[in-house]
């Protein structure tokens, strides 16, 4: 075998001159960022000027999750307020959201997790009676829930290295064309930047596909101080909007939607062993929410009975050439960076979530061969354990 197959992350798209409609058109317009992070700093800016309380403003987010949330609500100058997973789910228990409710609260962000939406309805209805904005985080998960049932009132895009559509970075908020004045003007003060695909452009797309390939991306994680996929907080200073060049999103949306994806497949072939205590993620036995099957995974996921389990999976499959890892490896009150105010917000479902997740890839890259490859490896490893 040569090369490793890369755990995330498809080829960087040309730009198409031929149009192609957005998804979430015409239910929300759009406003394009320099990242998702970006996007959604944005998109907690106007809940924040929609919505005035007294005193330090709080935003609830899953206790598992990307650490650019946190890094967006302290941008936007509130705090962040973690609620535990509903068990063996990515998703907020329903009844510890409720709990985590204050007169300061100002909005709840629906986290998609590996391509598997958030139960944005019970979200929504959770806001609705207490007069929260609720952000969809759709940063890993295309097209976003919202596109053809606009429950949120926000929506965060990311274009960034690992996510479905990767533009070597970028973002969009998407909101429902009805700002006030006040979110007018909020949104016209963040400054604006030019996006140009020249020449530049083209060569650092060039050497990024180049370490996409199974050879490129052995030679990349040979690269010593990388530190490629490891999880630390970094702090967000500030909002900058970005004009993407509309070929770049014509490219970027037609080459994913016309992508295959193994996330059924992965199903299929690794239903057995859920009789040795593995759930996978998205299962079609297993209640997600009301997932849409087909909708395309950014990661395959599936939590191990237990985390040495998890950990040995980890080494065997990338011994045996699958970039397969723990994505986060931590719930965020762990991270490495995150204020003492994180910290101390232990949530132990989530802990839990952290030490089983794996995740396998399942990019466009992924071959029938692949599937079973990890298929064989994850049987092993149950045979041989307990
Ligand atoms: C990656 C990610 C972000 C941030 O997007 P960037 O474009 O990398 O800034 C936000 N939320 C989630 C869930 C993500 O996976």
């Amino acid at each position: 075998m040569h090369g490793k197959l890369r755990p995330v992350g498809s080829r960087v798209p040309l730009p198409s001159t031929s149009p192609v409609s957005m998804p979430w058109e015409p239910l929300y317009e759009a406003e394009y960022c320099a990242s998702g992070t970006d996007a959604l700093a944005l998109a907690i800016g106007l809940a924040l000027v929609d919505r005035l309380v007294c005193g330090q403003p709080e935003i609830i987010i899953p206790a598992y999750g990307c650490p650019d949330l946190v890094a967006a609500i302290f941008c936007s100058g509130a705090t962040p307020v973690l609620v535990d997973l509903h068990p063996d789910t990515p998703f907020m228990d329903a009844q510890r959201l409720r709990e985590a409710l204050t007169e300061r609260t100002v909005a709840v962000i629906g986290v998609g997790l590996l391509g598997i939406p958030e139960r944005l309805e019970r979200l929504a209805d959770i806001c609705r009676e207490h007069s929260l904005a609720l952000i969809e985080d759709s940063a890993q998960c295309f097209p976003p829930r919202s596109a053809d049932r606009p429950v949120a009132d926000y929506v965060v895009i990311s274009f960034g290295r690992g996510k479905p559509i990767n533009l070597m970075g970028g973002g969009a908020l998407l909101y429902r064309g009805s700002l006030t004045p006040e979110q007018q003007a909020f949104l016209q003060a963040q400054p604006l930047v030019t996006l140009r695909t020249g020449f530049a452009w083209h060569l650092k797309r060039h050497v990024f596909n180049l370490l996409m390939t199974r050879i490129g991306f052995q030679l990349l994680e040979k690269v010593p101080g990388l530190g490629l996929g490891s999880t630390r907080f970094h702090p967000h200073r500030a909002i900058t909007r970005q004009r993407m060049p509309p070929e770049l999103l014509f490219g970027g949306t037609r080459k994913y939607l016309a992508r295959p994806s193994p996330h059924l497949l992965y199903e299929q072939t690794l239903q057995n062993i859920e009789d040795d205590g593995w759930v996978l993620l998205g299962s079609t036995r297993f209640e997600m929410g009301g997932l849409d099957a087909s909708q395309p995974r950014l990661r395959f996921g599936l939590l191990a009975p237990h985390q040495a389990l998890r950990d040995e999976a980890v080494q065997e499959l990338n011994a045996s050439g699958i970039g397969a890892n723990g994505l986060y490896e931590v719930a965020l009150a762990a991270v490495e960076g995150v204020s003492a105010d994180v910290r101390k917000q232990g949530a132990p479902v989530a802990a839990d979530f952290a030490a089983r997740l794996l995740t396998l890839p399942c990019h466009e890259d992924v071959t029938a061969e692949d599937v079973k490859r990890a298929a064989r490896v994850l049987a092993s490893l149950t045979v041989n354990g307990d």
